[in-house]
């Protein structure tokens, strides 16, 4: 069995929720999560927004263009009366729990997950309206009924496993299963969801649930690029990536996969493959557990990035300065992405700025405070064990012209970070493909 994860994109119109249906249904009894048609998580957030200000005809027209937009998928995806019906009942029923929103109590927090979690029961069942009329028997799966988190937010593994598998047994004809991406259930067993862009999470957990043989996350690109086709001409799909490079690829801006899909399927050793619904003949990018191969990968940048750097002739030969440093940002719950130190120094990034001033402040009480903004990280990854030889030096040779006020390198069998001035990102992307990939066709 196999979990397709179809992002919003995939199911963005009634077009592609039929191409979508037709991918589904050719391969055998699979499970198919989906996100929500695009910009309906968008839009269900602003209806909140509205809601928590007290604008009621502010959601109440937000709702409506949302219907309108509906009724018109429900038109053009279905052709039977039967087919439309049926849509038409699940949406109302999604449009009647925004209403009452609207005329009753707007409860807070809880409210606003009932809210959000909308569209994706709205897309899931335009599917199973779809797949039915195409004369196919889905099975859906509610996430509802099987996604849940423990009290510190955490997927409740044990749970999530044995409520699938039963689901499951009880219908074992199915031609495939459909299921909600994103939405779950807390430990209070409140509607919640994984956080935004959480569907690839679910379909890692589903994956690792029911003990899949692929996980498939179906996108509008053909893969994992080894740089940012935003930026370089000519990037290509990387074929395999192991998943600490994934991981660290989806953490520095390859937005392709979400970074909190990356470790059940990791720690399940289930492969994921990335695959491009426009081109769903392509071989995509597979992650999986691969023994290394000493090659680069692939380059990625993360931008707004500050860097901080702390001086202090106190830290020469003495212990517990870093962790007098570490507990300030830890106090003002600000995470550290990359560091350098030096015997007199140490300076380190952070992506969150939010709470700089009062940080900045603090650790002037231990050494002399340089703070550079507009910085971003380049992330170079691949098989980078210590023992292999010139990697560390054709990153640095491409950026030769490049100022680079921080690298960082040996955190990880994976990755070499390099810092520089945002006015350089796109020069030392491109830079760096030139060296790293050019010619390079069959990785
Ligand atoms: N629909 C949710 C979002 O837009 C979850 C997802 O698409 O992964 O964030
Ligand atoms: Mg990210």
């Amino acid at each position: 069995m196999k979990v397709l994860k179809f992002g919003g994109t995939s199911v963005g119109t009634a077009e592609r929720i039929k191409h979508v249906g037709e991918l589904a249904a050719t391969s055998a009894c699979n499970i198919v999560v989906l996100s929500a048609m695009s910009g309906t998580t968008n839009t269900l957030v602003e209806i909140g927004e509205y809601l928590y200000k007290g604008n009621i005809p502010g959601a109440q027209e937000t709702i409506n263009a949302l219907e309108t937009k509906y009724a018109a998928v429900i038109s053009e995806l279905l052709d039977t009366p039967d087919g439309r019906n049926r849509a038409s009942v699940a949406i109302g029923r999604s449009m009647a729990i925004l209403r009452s929103f609207c005329r009753g109590e707007f409860g807070g927090e809880d409210a606003e997950k009932e809210i959000l979690a909308q569209g994706e029961l709205m897309s899931t069942a335009l599917m199973e309206a779809h797949l039915l009329e195409r004369g196919l028997r889905p099975v859906m799966l509610p996430a509802l009924d099987f996604m849940r988190t423990l009290e510190n937010g955490e997927p409740d593994m044990e749970y999530i496993t044995d409520r699938i598998r039963r689901l499951i047994e009880l219908e074992p004809d199915a031609a495939l299963y459909i299921t909600q991406g994103y939405i779950c259930r807390n430990s209070q067993g409140k509607i919640d969801n994984l956080k935004r862009g959480g569907s690839d999470y679910t379909a890692s957990l589903i994956g690792a649930a029911v003990d899949a043989e692929e996980i498939q996350i179906w996108t509008d690109i053909d893969g994992m690029h080894n740089n940012d086709p935003r930026y370089v001409e000519g990037t290509r799909p990387v074929g395999t990536l192991h998943f600490e490079e994934a991981a660290e690829l989806a953490y520095f801006g390859a937005k392709i996969l979400h970074p909190t899909c990356v470790l059940p399927a990791k720690l399940a050793n289930i492969p994921v493959r990335l695959l491009n619904t426009m081109a769903p003949e392509a071989p995509g990018t597979i992650i999986c557990n691969t023994v290394p191969d000493g090659r680069i990968k692939a380059v990625a940048a993360k931008d707004n990035i500050t860097a901080i750097k702390i001086k202090s002739g106190r830290m020469l030969l003495a212990y517990g300065f870093l962790h007098k440093i570490f507990d300030i940002f830890e106090k003002y719950r600000t995470s550290i992405d990359m560091m350098a130190t030096s015997e007199v120094g140490v300076s380190v990034t952070v992506d969150d700025d939010s709470r700089l001033s009062a940080i900045v402040d603090e650790l002037k009480d231990f050494g002399t405070v340089t703070v550079d903004r507009d910085m971003v990280i380049l992330c170079i990854v691949g098989d980078l064990e210590w023992h292999n030889r010139g990697a560390e030096t054709s990153v640095l040779e491409a950026l030769r012209d490049i100022p680079v006020r921080m690298i960082s390198y040996g955190g990880s069998n994976y990755n070499i970070s390099v810092l520089v001035q945002a006015s350089d990102k796109l020069r030392a992307l491109r830079l760096l493909s030139e060296r790293l990939f050019a010619g390079n066709e069959n990785d």
